[in-house]
């Protein structure tokens, strides 16, 4: 009998055996293609000698060491380069374990901003539906995932919701594009002069929705609007990069794609690519300054922040991401994917959308293409072709709940960014197979 408390406790799982490149394999030596890169965190695929080596080096000088004594060379030299890539006016970073506690450092410097400015009148946060920014309980209240929510609801502190931007589901027919991206940004305006002009903390958004709606990005022109509104009342943008970025739709940034920046970034997952567990929290000069200017302490922190092994290991990712060009390849082979896709299943009469930038693209499920109609949410369509897939020997990522929580069903994609072009075919013929035993 395990002793390890599962997500699901009725699961049986295969045993992890090993990974090289593209490909993990379990105990009776089954080859599955990591075709989402776990929750999109596999950037570099499997076995990075560079990485693993960056690892072993650090561990024979030091492991560890607490950030209340010491400061060190790996976290000290990430901390520059995410800088020096990070989008326009931002300044300073802040060296967490994962996507959760980014989402909640993020969250507690918006608000400690606006008490240290001499306005703690400010408290409410705005975030959209259908997002997800982590299961820690600050990160659970902001997400709109609804069926994440219900349980602890009575625990979660009051976050307000406004619509996604999520062309596919939302944009009217007598409306464009841009009419549309438009008419959803304005809704912040709305929400914020309803709670009170001065009295809203931050807006929360994902640049490229990433598990709830399946690798959906806005349409142009709604993040200028966002970045508008917020500026007009005072207001912080907070986005979650945490599956979108390091690289994840092309660019190392996501928000670079939109043209705006934002005033305090999370970014986790593909910053580690797996190799060790590590999130970041990166914000504004004007944002630090304050906090410097004020109390000078960020009240915050957790035991393993800056921990030097893991700065070690994202330092070396972030390396091979940026002078290694494997940002570039990501929005290289993102192109091609989304065409073999589209190509395979563009006229496949359950799936509706075939979506998202770089490696981070989505098929949505639906019963009927016409009426966009989904499958009944107690099919539970999204498990199943993860089953097959991962028969088949393609790992895919699956949500269901697409549209309000409840019903709809997708499939992520997120492979490892070092994929050549012959996997395209393998991605393509292993959920072919998974699509024909499921529907
Ligand atoms: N934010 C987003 C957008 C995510 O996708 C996730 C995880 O899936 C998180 C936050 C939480 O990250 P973690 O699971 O590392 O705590």
């Amino acid at each position: 009998m395990s002793h390890i408390f599962p997500r699901h406790t009725k699961a049986s799982l295969p045993t992890v055996a090993r990974g090289e490149g593209v490909y993990l394999y379990d105990q009776s030596g089954k080859a599955y293609f990591d075709g989402s890169g776990g929750a999109a965190v596999s950037c570099l695929g499997h076995g990075d000698k560079e990485v693993t080596d960056a690892i072993k080096t650090q561990l024979d000088s030091v492991a560890f060491a607490h950030t209340s004594f010491f400061t060190s060379d790996p976290a000290e030299r990430l901390a520059d380069k995410l800088i020096e890539h990070a989008p326009e006016g931002i300044d300073r970073v802040y060296l967490v374990s994962g996507g959760s506690e980014a989402m909640e450092a993020a969250l507690k410097l918006a608000r400690q901003y606006f008490v240290e400015t001499g306005q703690p009148q400010r408290r409410h946060v705005i975030a959209r539906r259908q997002s997800y920014h982590g299961n820690t309980l600050g990160a659970l209240a902001t997400g709109g995932n609804e069926w994440r929510r219900a349980p602890f609801a009575p625990m979660l502190v009051e976050t307000t919701h406004i619509s996604p931007c999520f062309e596919y589901r939302g944009k009217r027919d007598e409306e464009t594009t841009v009419e549309y991206g438009l008419r959803v940004a304005n809704e912040l305006e709305t929400e914020i002069q309803r709670l009170g002009e001065d009295s809203v903390i931050a807006f929360v958004a994902e640049p490229v929705v990433g598990a709830t709606a399946g690798a959906v990005p806005a349409v142009e022109g709604y993040f200028k609007r966002i970045r508008e509104i917020c500026d007009q009342y005072g207001v912080l943008l907070i986005l979650d990069e945490v599956m979108c970025g390091m690289g994840r739709t092309g660019t190392l940034f996501a928000s670079e794609q939109e043209g705006i920046t934002p005033d305090i970034v999370a970014i986790a997952k593909g910053l580690g690519a797996g190799y060790q567990p590590i999130g970041a929290m990166l914000c504004s000069a004007k944002i630090y300054e304050a906090i410097e200017s004020g109390s000078g302490f960020f009240q915050h922190g957790h035991t393993y922040v800056g921990h030097p092994t893991a700065s070690a290991a994202a330092l070396a990712v972030l390396t091979k991401l940026t002078d290694g060009g494997l940002v570039d390849r990501c929005a290289v082979m993102g192109d091609k994917l989304q065409d073999a896709l589209q190509q395979a299943f563009g006229q496949h009469p359950n799936i509706g959308d075939i979506r998202g930038r770089g490696l981070f693209r989505a098929l949505e499920f639906v019963e009927d293409r016409e009426t966009k109609a989904p499958f009944a949410p107690d099919q539970a369509l999204h498990k199943t072709l993860k089953k097959e897939a991962f028969e088949a020997g393609l790992i895919c990522y699956p949500m269901g709940g697409t549209i309000d929580g409840k019903r709809g069903d997708h499939i992520l994609l997120a492979p490892p960014f070092i994929m050549e072009d012959a996997h395209l075919d393998e991605i393509v013929t292993k959920l072919q197979t998974a699509i024909d035993r499921t529907l």
